[in-house]
């Protein structure tokens, strides 16, 4: 197994809060991440939130997820020092910290918490553990951008080969499809 669940669960709200809340370009299109109480929205949806959420912790995410693309950015252009300067930044920032929790009837898990127990700092303590397991822990080539045209959206490897080259099957698909077409103009000309 690439990864266990809790660093799962980590890696996958990176990528969903970053995607959520980042101004650039998603699947062919501009993309304007949303504000104010959107952005709580955007917040709650990515993180599957239960819990109601103050505007200001949404904020603090966002400000968390423009570090998280960063690190996303200088980690597929192979920028590890970089990478790894910025996740170092945002675990002082947020006083990343383990700790054992348990669901009852579960077993003990370590966790990561931030310096307080708030919901925002408690996951910009969290995913940057996550990046940080990933990078250190010689998975720092699964974290991935989009290849797609007109597209910034990223995204984590977790396929067996490590071949994953887009955010999404909508980018693949125009892919292929800009292929198809290109290999077509090319039998008509
Ligand atoms: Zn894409």
């Amino acid at each position: 197994m690439l990864f266990d669940s809790h660093m799962r669960i980590l890696l996958e709200a990176s990528v969903a809060l970053v995607n959520a809340l980042t101004d650039g370009q998603a699947h062919g299109r501009r993309y304007i991440a949303p504000e104010g109480a959107q952005r709580v929205g955007a917040v709650r949806a990515a993180l599957a939130a239960g819990t109601d959420l103050e505007v200001g912790e949404a904020d603090r995410l966002a400000d968390t997820a423009r570090a998280l693309r960063g690190v996303f950015e200088a980690a597929a252009a192979d920028r590890l020092d970089d990478a790894a300067a910025a996740l170092n930044a945002l675990l002082r920032e947020s006083g990343a910290r383990p700790q054992l929790d348990r669901t009852p009837g579960e077993p003990w898990q370590v966790h990561f918490h931030g310096a307080d127990d708030s919901y925002a700092v408690g996951w910009s303590a969290g995913c940057a553990t996550g990046l940080a397991m990933a990078l250190g822990g010689d998975h720092a080539g699964r974290l991935g951008v989009c290849a797609a045209p007109h597209c910034d959206r990223v995204y984590v490897d977790t396929s067996r080969n490590a071949g994953r080259q887009f955010c999404s099957t909508t980018c693949q698909n125009r892919v292929k499809a800009a292929a198809f077409r290109a290999r077509r103009a090319g039998h008509d000309a």
